[in-house]
């Protein structure tokens, strides 16, 4: 398949790219690894009459240690992330989030950036034009319809990115340059749940860092998908937990990707762990009030009871290594 026609900028600095794209931000997109962007133009999915390409832009690619925990560059590719050091030994579940993106080629080619900002997906959406064109236009692309539910109201697109429930596991942040400065503010407000447009960043705005604050507790990811070899996760999980010096959990995060229009945190379960002991009593009780809580969504592949059971079972493993270690 070939990329349909489009003109083509090469910024020099995140301002430049900022400007560009505020310029024509509805006919604009941002360029960075390029495996989730050049498919869909491919697929006609997205027809950009302008792409912004950041690998341009020199020095967005670093992994450093600054006063406000770790700082990673939105460029920073994936393997990079897997290779480094610092996030083996500090952050062991983002190198292993890492590792699970796609196969070799996405990790060596796509950013933390890209990653984050990925779309939404749905198997009716992410399909050549060929395909699409027996179905009327779905709300995903700017139609009135969902091919999802019979009764349409709202996108069930679904968000599937492997390293956005690490990251907000990890209770990072975000930096953010627009036209107009730059903002930080947790990673969780990036995304809006609404899966027609599930990304919170204004006009002309380009995600430029990641923070993570200094490692405390243990977090683990799990995902579960189709292939081993190359899949995004039907259901994932980022399990965070902190103890006190007597054993007592001092805060938990519990956050799934895969069952809704962004990743999905289960706010009662975790609320539930705070000052007990983790034991098979407190894993069986806090896994039924979570796969409860998040409620999956009705998605173009699986069943919100398949998907249910699954997160169920990714917890209860992830809650029962956290009991072991
Ligand atoms: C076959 C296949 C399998 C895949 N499997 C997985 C998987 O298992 N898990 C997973 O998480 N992903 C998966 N992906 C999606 C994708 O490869 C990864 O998410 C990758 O990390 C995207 O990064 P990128 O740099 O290539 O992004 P790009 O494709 O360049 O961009 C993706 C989106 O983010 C926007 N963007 C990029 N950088 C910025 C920025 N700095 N600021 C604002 N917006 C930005 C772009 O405009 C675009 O809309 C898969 C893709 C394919 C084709």
């Amino acid at each position: 398949m070939r990329l349909p026609r489009f003109e083509y900028i090469e910024p020099r600095t995140l301002k430049e790219a900022a400007n560009a794209l505020a310029a024509d931000s509805k006919g604009s997109v941002l360029l960075a690894g390029g495996t989730d962007l050049l498919v869909s133009m491919k697929q006609r999915v997205i027809q950009p009459k302008r792409v912004i390409n950041l690998k341009t832009i020199p020095r967005l690619a670093y992994i450093s240690n600054g006063k406000e925990g770790l700082r990673i560059g939105a460029l920073t590719t994936l393997h990079d992330l897997s290779l480094s050091r610092t996030i083996r030994e500090q952050y062991p579940a983002l190198t292993e989030a890492a590792k699970e993106v796609g196969a070799y080629a996405h990790q060596v080619m796509g950013t933390i950036g890209g990653n984050l900002c990925q779309g939404n997906r749905c198997r009716f959406y992410n399909q050549s034009a060929f395909w699409r064109g027996v179905r009327r236009l779905c709300f995903k692309a700017g139609g009135e319809i969902c091919h999802v539910v019979r009764k349409p109201k709202e996108c069930h697109s679904t968000y599937c990115g492997d390293l956005a429930p690490v990251l907000m596991a990890l209770d990072s942040r975000i930096k953010i340059l627009g036209p107009h400065g730059e903002r930080a503010l947790p990673l969780k407000r990036l995304f809006t749940r609404d899966g027609k447009r599930p990304l919170s960043l204004k006009k002309g705005e380009v995600l430029k860092e990641i923070l993570i604050p200094e490692p405390s507790g243990k977090t683990l990811y799990l995902k579960w998908r189709l292939r081993g070899s190359l899949e995004f996760p039907v259901v994932s999980l980022a399990l965070h937990i902190e103890k006190g010096t007597n054993g007592a959990i001092e805060g938990a995060r519990i956050i799934f990707s895969g069952v809704g229009p962004g990743p999905v945190e289960a706010l009662e379960a975790e609320k539930m762990m705070v000052n007990g002991l983790l034991d098979e009593e407190m894993i069986e009780k806090v896994s039924d009030q979570a796969v409860r809580e998040i409620s999956p969504m009705r998605t173009s592949i699986h069943s919100p009871a398949f998907k249910r059971k699954i997160a169920g079972i990714l917890l209860r493993q992830a809650l029962e290594q956290m009991m072991k270690s």
